[in-house]
């Protein structure tokens, strides 16, 4: 066998023993409730699509009536041939939405946090981050070059402390955080950190990938609820979970957003949104600027969930959010759940290390708006059942 083979088998065996290999489950219909999974017809717990809109009627057509006008593939980056009227509409709407003077698009959230951070800060600077950040935010501050130093998650008294002892060493600084954490759901304290961050002369960005749609008035996002317009440095979202498309965006002041038009490197190397893409996020701002009837039932359908969940006995953690994990511990015990709770009907995946600390493995279930009341009671009511099969309550 080839060298590089035998060892990718003894970490693949070794992933699989201790019950972290991630097995990939195939969808074979629209996102929504009720999926069908792996061939099976069963009540869907774990996509991010918070309002339902992944198969709403409006983004399709939108979708189809772009295509006809402009084909499909951007066929270049934004800063050469890539950028139609469209990506300028959904950039101009974007900063309205979120009530910011500019915002720029990317191809996802995670390009986003890759293009975004390195345009902040480089070798010279300093980024203080929360210790559980996304990847994307982890990853992009890697490729910055800077000095990282974390601060213990969602506690602005440790990032009162480490700015205290590492800030004045350093030319630029950014304090940087998630704004609703994706594997807990809890949230960060932003007007806290932004008081850090000011009295310390730190640039702050907020990723606001599980905020946008969620939280604030009709879904602005995490800034909006706690009312801290204009002093945000930067906003980073996606189109993916709420907007129910795929893409991403940073936005905030113009001479900023400018700036990431200039040295996102995202942005300049790598081809545009797709035109069904952009057209149907510009019909999901339509959607959310006309209604919130859609963001008020995902937060009627999570409280209904939640309490219920706690009052079964299960440990939902520190979730203030749609996403509620339910603690677990073990990932093996995680992965038994998930299938006991598939062969019930109900998809709701494991996760556990590397996503999450080892030890701390969990199925993580996913409200939307899509539920109704009986799909929810039928999830309470497989979860009541696998729980107590497998002792996790009495
Ligand atoms: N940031 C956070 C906090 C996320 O949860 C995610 C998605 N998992 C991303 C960024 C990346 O977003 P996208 O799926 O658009 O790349």
């Amino acid at each position: 066998m080839p060298r590089v083979d035998a060892w990718v088998d003894e970490e693949l065996n070794s992933l699989k023993e201790s019950g972290l290999f991630n097995r990939i489950r195939t969808i074979g219909s629209a996102q929504g409730a009720w999926l069908q999974v792996d061939g099976r017809h069963v009540l869907n717990f774990c996509s991010n699509n918070y309002l339902g809109l992944a198969n709403h009627p409006r983004l399709v057509a939108a979708a189809h009536g772009a295509m006809d006008k402009f084909g499909i593939g951007p066929a270049a980056v934004r800063s050469i041939a890539g950028t139609m009227d469209l990506h300028v509409e959904l950039d101009k709407r974007m900063a309205a939405f979120k009530g910011v003077e500019a915002a720029v698009t990317f191809q996802s959230g995670f390009t986003a946090n890759l293009g975004v951070i390195p345009a902040l800060v480089g070798k010279e600077d300093v980024i203080f981050s929360d210790e559980l950040n996304h990847a994307s935010i982890i990853d992009g501050s890697r490729l910055s070059g800077a000095t990282i130093v974390r601060y213990k998650h969602c506690d602005p008294a440790d990032l009162g402390r480490v700015l205290a002892a590492e800030r004045g060493k350093y030319r630029r600084a950014l304090v940087v955080t998630d704004g609703v954490f994706s594997m807990d759901g809890d949230q960060a304290p932003l007007a806290d950190i932004y008081a850090k961050s000011s009295q310390a002369d730190a640039m702050l960005m907020v990723d606001d990938a599980h905020g946008e749609g969620v939280l604030g008035k009709g879904g602005r996002g995490i800034v909006d609820h706690f009312g801290l317009h204009g002093k945000v440095d930067i906003e980073v979202g996606t189109f993916s979970k709420a907007f129910g498309v795929v893409g991403g965006v940073a936005a905030g002041r113009a001479p900023l957003v400018d700036w990431l038009r200039q040295r996102g490197r995202p942005f300049l190397f790598s081809s545009a949104m797709t035109v069904p893409d952009v057209a149907a996020c510009l019909a999901a701002i339509d959607l959310l600027e006309t209604s919130t009837e859609l963001v008020e039932r995902l937060w009627a359908n999570t409280e209904l969930f939640k309490r219920e969940m706690k009052k079964l006995g299960f440990d939902t953690g520190r979730s203030v959010t749609p996403i509620t994990p339910v603690i677990l511990g073990e990932a093996k015990v995680a992965q038994e759940f998930s299938a006991a709770l598939f062969e019930a009907g109900v998809f709701a995946m494991a996760i556990a290390f590397p996503t999450v600390a080892r030890g701390a493995a969990r199925i993580r279930v996913m409200i939307s708006a899509a539920h109704s009341t009986d799909d929810l009671e039928q999830g309470l009511q497989a979860f009541s059942e696998v729980g107590r099969k497998l002792g996790v309550i009495q």
